[in-house]
């Protein structure tokens, strides 16, 4: 990580270590990742992850990444490497710490034992709707279990049976023994294990029983000696079991919990369940698609670690959930690529230009700046000759006054060349439409104004006919119509954006040809394009458009862009 990343940074979570710290409440601060293996990482769980590795960097503690697998449905190996590739590339390190919560079945049987034997847990043979109806409502207290008076040497028999396979899936469960009376619904003596055969991806059959979500957080927690738990807003209702879990079965130091607001970012939708709703009805081509809001995707686009690590760090932690402008990450993409991506010239709707006084075969290698503002990142040849394409746009015969480009009458400047002079047009004879210019140059103006001072009209990019080479390039924006699918009616697949990807052919400078994929660029006057990493080939290079150069965040927000995260 850079050292801007482990700057301290301060918010209510940090707030409660310093105080723990102070307290000598631990010797160091030990925080977890727990991802579950059943989908990519998405920017929320960026978010997460920044947080937790952060943390651990400023307090010089430790982050252990962990796989929350003890769910067997939906998880896959696949998974696990796709987390530990994202979040290596995002930055951080989990310094071999990497641990599964399946690794931990044997004890977490063993913290079930030993709550049944203080008869703090019961095998129940309620079925799921009878547990259900028993459990009450808010406003109404639950009903005790018939089951829940069985001696501890019944259960302990029952446990034994269960994890041995005797009986048929969903057929019996453990629970706590809490209260059913209590007001916290989450309190009602809830499950801890279940009977579920279904194979798990890492230790196969080995299990018949698993055990649930809020039994096996804490207690793996616990293992691992975590000593902040840092979770998402939708399990502070659950914080007292965390609590009533820790208490009965840790000594010494325990875990504490503390919750934090989910990202939601708009034009996008961050829930697992929809996510691989899209990828599963190919609605988009996979986990990686660039404009899927999972990290492989955002780094397929071409967003830059540092661009996500920023955009983490500004809209910082909220204990409210908010949404927040997809124009913001947008915009701190385009901040990092404005510093460090090299320029380069594509013209993606070509007019031909012909330059009637530049002789005939003869080629000119023009030196052009790597970085307008940056001579340190150095400076390239690019071919120019008689004929050229500009932008199609960049003409029009009958310009409006303020229209700072090519037009009958008007002399333009060449990007890192000639200025040119429009001679004449030849029209399209089926169509009526512009087909190419007839154009004069200043021999006297290579990188140098003119000399008797005249004014050019304003500067455009080109390549050269001949040398160019065409690229495929992916114009993508954003993937749904509406600010919060997830929020509206109906079905939000309805709602994705019908141009989120169009495909198109530019021209692009030769030495383009040889860029690595995932190498990134700013097009001049375009936007920013990435090297496709998979189907970019140096016959036929693919560019990914990251961005456009319109900046809507900073236009919406002037000044205040950098200080200003969140909109909600
Ligand atoms: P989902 O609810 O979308 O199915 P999840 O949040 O349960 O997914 P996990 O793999 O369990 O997915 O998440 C791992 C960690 O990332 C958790 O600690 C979770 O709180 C955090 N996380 C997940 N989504 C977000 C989000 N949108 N914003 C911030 N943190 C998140
Ligand atoms: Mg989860």
């Amino acid at each position: 990580m850079t050292e801007q990343d482990v700057s301290p940074q301060s918010d209510f979570i940090r707030e409660i270590i310093d105080n723990d710290l102070k307290a000598r409440k631990h010797d160091a601060v030990a925080t977890r990742f727990p991802p579950e293996p059943n989908g990519y990482l998405h920017i929320g769980h960026a978010k997460s992850v920044c947080l937790n590795f952060g943390i651990a960097a400023q307090y010089k503690g430790t982050c252990n990444l962990r796989m929350d697998d003890t769910d067997p449905a939906g998880e896959s190996l696949e998974f696990v490497e796709s987390i530990q590739n994202d979040i290596r590339w995002l930055g951080f390190d989990w310094q071999g710490r990497l641990f599964f919560a399946s690794d931990y079945f044997e004890a977490l049987y063993q913290f079930a034992v030993t709550l049944i034997r203080r008869g703090k847990a019961y095998v129940c043979d309620l079925n799921a709707d009878e547990i259900r109806a028993y459990r009450g409502t808010l406003t109404e207290p639950g009903k005790n279990s018939p089951y829940r008076d069985r001696s501890v040497e019944e259960n302990l028999d029952l446990f034994a049976r269960m994890r041995a396979g005797e009986f048929e899936d969903g057929s019996r469960v453990v629970r706590a023994k809490i209260d059913m009376a209590s007001p916290n619904v989450t309190m009602r003596d809830p499950v801890i294990y279940r009977i579920k055969r279904s194979g798990h991806y890492r230790i196969g059959d080995k299990w018949v029983i698993y055990p649930m979500y809020d039994f096996a957080h804490c207690l793996s927690d616990s293992i691992e000696k975590i000593t902040h738990s840092i979770c998402t807003l939708e399990f502070e209702n659950n914080r007292p079991l965390y609590d009533w879990f820790v208490n009965e079965l840790i000594e010494g130091p325990k875990p504490r919990q503390i919750e934090f607001a989910r990202l939601n970012i708009t034009y996008t939708v961050l829930s697992k369940r929809r996510l691989i709703e899209l990828v599963e009805g190919r609605l988009v081509s996979g986990w990686d698609d660039p404009r899927m809001p999972t990290v492989a995707g955002m780094r397929r686009r071409g967003y830059t670690p540092r661009a996500i690590r920023e955009f983490c760090s500004r809209i910082g932690v909220a204990k409210k959930d908010n949404l927040v402008d997809i124009a913001l990450l947008e915009h701190c993409v385009r901040e990092d690529l404005n510093e460090t991506a090299p320029r380069a010239m594509a013209v993606l709707k070509p007019l031909k230009i012909i330059i009637d006084n530049y002789p005939e075969g003869q080629v000119e290698e023009m030196e052009c700046p790597n970085h307008p503002q940056k001579p340190e990142m150095g400076t390239r040849s690019v071919p120019f000759s008689r004929v050229l394409y500009i932008e199609n746009d960049d003409f029009m015969e009958n310009p409006p006054k303020k229209y700072k480009r090519l037009g009958p009458g008007r002399e333009v400047r060449l990007r890192n060349s000639y200025v040119i002079r429009f001679v004449s047009l030849v029209r399209d004879e089926a169509t009526g439409e512009v087909s190419e210019l007839h154009c004069t140059y200043d021999p006297e103006t290579k990188n140098a104004p003119p000399s008797d001072g005249r004014k050019v009209e304003g500067v455009i990019h080109w390549v050269s006919a001949a040398h160019a080479i065409p690229a495929t390039v992916r114009l993508y924006d954003r993937l749904f119509r509406v600010p919060d699918p997830a929020g509206a009616e109906g079905e939000f697949t309805s709602l994705l954006n019908p141009g989120s990807l169009e495909t198109a052919t530019a021209y692009v400078e030769p030495g383009l040809a040889a860029a690595r994929p995932e190498s990134r660029f700013q097009f001049e006057r375009i936007g920013y394009f990435c090297v496709e990493m998979r189907d970019s080939l140096p016959e036929r290079p693919v560019f990914n458009r990251i961005v456009s150069l319109r900046d809507s965040w900073a236009k919406m927000a002037p000044g205040t862009a950098g200080k200003q995260g969140v909109r909600s």
